[in-house]
């Protein structure tokens, strides 16, 4: 099931939001907006019924929240999408495939359930990403899964001397 981002620039800051406008809004259950305020730390404003989201906090709290997912994982996790949550890798292993002039690609299985968890990391980031974590570099040999560049849109000036 994928989800969609919510983008918090859709909510009005200066308007009030009751639970089903909220969930209207973003195409949402109204029970995922409830869970927000229970456990989400979404709050709502005091002393009214039926419950009402200043436009302001909804925003921040989507604004946090999407700042959060992109940074989802906290050292020793990579994010699994089996769980939908940072797990640790099973037995400690993780793989580290090089990618020659950019970032490569950490892998490993979830500890949890199993589902092989991806995460793309520069080398010398990886004893942050994952302390106390042995990883094993792995060369990269020339990959069937990446396509290679479209030759007629390559942006080389083509005999242009410098
Ligand atoms: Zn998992």
């Amino acid at each position: 099931m994928a989800r969609t981002r919510l983008n918090p620039r859709l909510t009005k800051i200066h308007l009030a939001y009751t639970l089903a406008e909220v969930a209207e809004l973003y195409g949402l259950h109204v029970n995922t907006v409830r869970g927000w305020i229970k456990r989400d730390g979404l709050e709502p404003i005091d002393g009214r019924r039926p419950l009402l989201i200043k436009g302001s906090v909804l925003r921040a709290f989507l604004d946090s929240r999407r700042k959060k997912a992109k940074h989802p994982s906290p050292p020793g996790h990579l994010y699994c999408f089996g769980c939908r949550a940072p797990r640790k890798p099973a037995l400690g292993m993780v793989d580290y495939h090089r990618r020659f002039g950019r970032a490569g690609n950490l892998s490993a299985l979830c500890e949890a359930c199993g589902t092989t968890m991806h995460r793309q990391a520069r080398e010398d980031a990886l004893g942050l990403i994952l302390p106390e974590v042995t990883v094993r570099i792995v060369d990269a040999a020339p990959r069937i899964a990446e396509p290679a560049p479209p030759p007629s849109n390559c942006h080389f000036k083509q005999g242009a001397a410098a």
